[in-house]
């Protein structure tokens, strides 16, 4: 009998393994692919995710350093620095496929190529049947992405109509041109439509580019990818593919579960960013820290430590990425030209989803000196309206 068994192997999946392994457990972690697979993802890594990981990622994984932002809208550009980086691109098959061997380093089990068909909750155990066989464990951790349904079967998911939608694609581009085009830089548009960006994200030898936005506002994902290429001097036929992106709730097992869902099972992503890998990492190391400490009588039942933790170091405070979402992609002209008459504003912003502070933190920082914003921005409005 395992103490744990992780189903999937994204870093969510890893990261349980990996801490679960760390803490003395028998670990099996359970994946459907063959690894390094496919994934699609912008694959943007913040630095806040770099320092929850318990090692450093190798030079050969780091694509890109990232130190800015260029904010983009109706034209015009607005760019950010900051003095260090605040993320690095990857490419999410290689950076997976390394998060997934630093599990097994540490001991983990780890079965590739073997899908979850059912994770069932016993009195006393979980009985986990995958592909080809069934295991029996003390307590599941379900990893299985966005797409998942172990989660849905239990009666646990994040609701389809509060996920995101998503396309992208990866355009091959020389370097060079890679470089010169977006030197350590985030490319990200607002206002092509409401309730989500499109980005351009430097990596090496080709830019990810793509749209991710809510229903109703955004429906012709295909269609408005296709002008958002051609816009950009990108050909418009590469094949681009749709996903969720599940940034609208979160949710829980119930707490005296011995299941418990982490990563984009469960909603972890920032809504106003979309940035998972943060919280897929964290919410997997928390999950493994949750069942340890019930395996070993530390503490109390592993699903409500999980959910008491999650929630208040990011998931609680979600609500306020999801405010300022509200104003960011309902008002772009309003917010655009908030920081354009602010660099402060915007360069505090930039290290929000960067460092391990959250929005709520920046809001905090804000809301005193917000009078002398919005002072600045009717200034700037009335002396256009002269000219
Ligand atoms: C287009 C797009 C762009 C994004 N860009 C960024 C970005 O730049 N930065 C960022 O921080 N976040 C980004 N995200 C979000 C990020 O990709 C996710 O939040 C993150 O991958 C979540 O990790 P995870 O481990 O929970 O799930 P995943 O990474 O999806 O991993 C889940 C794993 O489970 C496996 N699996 C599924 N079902 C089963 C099963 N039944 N049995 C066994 N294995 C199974 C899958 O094969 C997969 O390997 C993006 C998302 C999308 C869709």
């Amino acid at each position: 009998m395992y103490d744990v068994i992780v189903a999937g192997g994204g870093p969510a999946g890893s990261s349980a393994a990996l801490r679960a392994a760390f803490r003395g457990l028998k670990v099996l972690l359970i994946e459907k692919e063959r690894f390094p697979r496919f994934k699609a993802c912008a694959g943007a890594v913040s630095h806040r995710a770099l320092t929850y990981l318990d090692f450093a990622i190798p030079d050969s994984l780091r694509e890109k350093e990232i130190v800015g932002l260029r904010l983009c809208y109706g034209g015009k550009t607005l760019e950010t620095k900051n003095d260090s980086p605040i993320a690095v691109t990857v490419t999410r098959s290689f950076f997976d496929e390394y998060l997934l061997e630093k599990a097994a380093e540490a001991g983990a089990s780890i079965r590739t190529g073997e899908k979850v068909r059912e994770v069932k909750e016993e009195k006393d155990c979980v009985i986990v049947r995958s592909t080809t066989q069934s295991f029996r464990s003390r307590f599941a951790v379900i990893c299985e992405g966005a797409h998942g349904i172990l989660g849905k079967r239990l009666g646990l998911n994040v609701p389809r109509r509060k996920a995101a939608l998503s396309v992208t694609a990866g355009v091959k581009a020389p370097d060079s041109v890679v470089d010169d085009r977006l030197p350590g830089l985030l490319e990200v548009h607002i206002g092509l439509f409401k309730k989500g960006y499109c980005w351009i994200f430097p990596h090496e030898g080709y830019f990810s580019v793509g749209l991710w936005g809510f229903e109703p506002w955004l429906t012709d994902l295909k269609g408005t990818m296709k002008r958002f290429l051609q816009e950009n001097g990108f050909p418009e036929d590469i094949p681009v593919r749709g996903h969720l992106i599940p940034a609208g709730e979160t949710v829980f097992f119930p707490p005296a579960s011995r299941v418990i869902a982490a990563g984009d099972a469960g909603g972890f992503v920032d809504p106003l960013t979309g940035e998972g890998i943060s919280f897929a990492i964290r919410s997997g190391q928390i999950a493994a820290d949750s069942v340890a400490d019930d395996c070993t009588k530390a503490r109390g039942p592993a699903a409500a430590r999980f959910e008491e933790a999650c929630r208040r170091e990011f998931a609680d405070k979600f609500q306020y990425a999801r405010m300022m979402a509200e104003v960011t992609y309902r008002f772009p002209s309003f917010f655009y030209d908030l920081l354009a008459g602010d660099p402060d504003l915007y360069r505090m912003l930039l290290l929000a989803p960067a460092m391990k502070r959250l929005y709520v933190d920046y809001l905090l920082w804000v809301f005193p000196r917000l009078h002398r914003s919005l002072l600045l921005y009717l200034k700037d409005r009335l002396l256009r309206s002269r000219l």
